[in-house]
């Protein structure tokens, strides 16, 4: 069975394909960096990721396009306040969102594409909207969408036009548009803007790019005009996609994606997790209260991507839980030297090949991440039971170390760079000044110094060459500064050892 998902435009589940033949034309929409992101923002990118390494795992290359959206009115605003033009103020989020990406494993995109460094495509795709009289320029210099010139207008969200038309009539008082619905292409330039580099000199007049405009035009710029699928959270359903439909189906008479995947929120005491109603974690205040990213990513993909999830500390506990259960089993099965075959090892074949087949086909259907972790965890049981009894042979074991190969091609939960991350998160809350906010545990265990493994070999080496120069007074401080960051020095034959108190 190939891989099948759920279609949010065609409201079926419908086979993944490449229409050229070769990659998967595939666009999501990437954070807006104005603040660091939270974990809901993340459980997107997850379940995104899980997409990527799905279909790499069904033999489908991926050209995948991922936006970073660096103006809007938070990033504006912001910098602003800081004194910052909005390129300095946002780098440093981008920076960071990489950052968070990175501790959660999450693949990097076939290419990234900043709004900033887009912007003759925006105005072009709405200079050829304004040809058409589809867009239309406002007395104050802002360009619109004609809503009622696209019938297609809800086919994505489905919703009722008709409905719409009041609900909508909120910004009416500051914009003069024609009718209440009509969203903006291009925004007129307020002085600020020009003060803090946003905004653009160009033909449609100063202003900077609407933020639907620019994905549809980065899109279709990086991707063509028909693109096989299209991602993002729940919440850009409507009125962002809704809006990048009716943008460029109008200006190129082309159906724009075929398949939409959004991913449910994750949710917090049953409401959605946003900055708004600050019942929000982000990765790093996890991780500095002592949780590990392994766990995080864990259980952020145990409900799946269609389901919404509701984030407990207790959620947190039993996946850091799972995970330390996954890595010690698949530790006894590489490092026991298990016996050749023996009688009971037949049934016990058959079972992991089921297990196999099982992991491949809830992933298949649907990215069911919850049937396909609790196939690994079967076979996981009856294998640690066969050990237990001795009956366990290096062929099943060979077996199991495969399927948990594959589980981890999705997953990507094995490998132990859980220290390393929350390592990293120490050094950033130490050079923000944000010590404060980590918990007792994580000081005790990494030392308030966040000391990298290599920043400790130099100073030990150090030590080493002073001692060597009968140098006692140097050696004895650079062991007290060690001491007193957590890291106890053993001498020994064989050198000196290090170790995190
Ligand atoms: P933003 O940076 O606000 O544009 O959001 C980045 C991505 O995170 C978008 O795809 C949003 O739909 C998604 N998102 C925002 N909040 C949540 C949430 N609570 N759960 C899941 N996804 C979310
Ligand atoms: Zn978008």
């Amino acid at each position: 069975m190939a891989l099948e998902l759920f279609n949010t435009l065609s409201g079926k589940i419908e086979p993944l394909y490449a229409s050229d033949g070769h990659a998967l034309r595939f666009y999501c929409c990437g954070p807006t960096v104005y603040d660091f992101g939270h974990i809901g923002n993340f459980r997107t990118f997850l379940h995104v990721d899980v997409l990527r390494r799905a279909a790499r795992l069904n033999g489908l290359p991926l050209h995948h396009v991922m936006n970073i959206t660096d103006v809007d009115d938070k990033i504006i605003r912001n910098a602003a306040a800081a004194g910052q033009a909005i390129g300095e103020y946002s780098a440093r989020f981008e920076r960071a969102f990489f950052q968070d990406m990175d501790a959660l494993n999450i693949e990097r995109p076939e290419e990234i594409a900043r709004a900033t460094e887009n912007v003759p495509g925006m105005v072009s795709l709405i200079e050829r909207l304004a040809a058409q009289e589809i867009a239309y320029k406002t007395e104050d210099g802002s360009w619109y969408f004609r809503i009622n010139r696209f019938p297609g207008y809800g086919k994505l969200s489905k919703k009722d036009l008709e409905g719409m038309e009041d609900g909508a009539r909120v910004d009416l008082d500051e914009y003069d548009k024609d009718a209440a619905r009509d969203f903006a292409l291009w925004k007129a330039a307020r002085p600020e803007e020009i003060a803090s580099q946003a905004a653009w000199d160009t033909v449609l007049g100063p202003g900077r790019p609407g933020w639907h405009i620019e994905c549809s035009a980065m899109a279709m710029q990086y991707l063509g005009d028909s693109i096989d699928l299209h991602a993002g959270g729940e919440d850009l359903m409507f009125p962002h996609h809704e809006n990048e439909i009716a943008q460029s189906e109008a200006a190129t008479h082309k159906p724009f994606a075929r398949h939409w995947f959004h991913v449910r929120f994750l949710l917090v005491e049953g409401k959605k997790m946003s900055k708004s109603e600050g019942n929000f974690f982000t990765l790093r205040d996890l991780l500095l209260k002592g949780y590990r990213a392994s766990a995080i990513r864990f259980l952020l993909l145990s409900v799946p991507y269609r389901h919404q999830l509701n984030f407990t500390f207790d959620g947190l506990t039993e996946s850091t839980n799972a995970v330390e259960r996954l890595r010690t089993f698949h530790d006894r099965m590489r490092k026991q030297a298990w016996p050749e075959n023996t009688p009971a090892d037949h049934p016990l074949m058959e079972l992991i090949r089921k297990g196999d087949a099982e992991f491949t086909a809830a992933l298949n259907d649907d990215l069911n991440t919850a049937e396909a972790r609790a196939a690994v965890f079967d076979v996981l049981r009856a294998v640690n039971t066969a050990a237990d009894q001795g009956s366990l042979s290096r062929l099943a074991a060979e077996q199991t170390l495969a399927l948990l190969d594959k589980f981890d091609s999705i997953f990507a939960v094995l490998e132990d760079r859980d220290a390393e991350r929350t390592r990293d998160a120490l050094a950033w809350a130490e050079a923000e000044n944000r010590l404060d906010q980590v918990s007792p545990e994580v000081i005790e265990r990494f030392g308030s110094g966040s000391l990298a493994d290599v920043e400790i070999d130099a100073l030990v080496a150090e030590r080493t060459q002073a001692k060597q120069q009968r140098n006692f007074a140097r050696a004895d401080a650079i062991r007290k500064e060690l001491l007193d960051k957590g890291i106890l020095l053993e001498d020994s034959k064989q050198g000196v050892r290090w170790k995190r108190k």
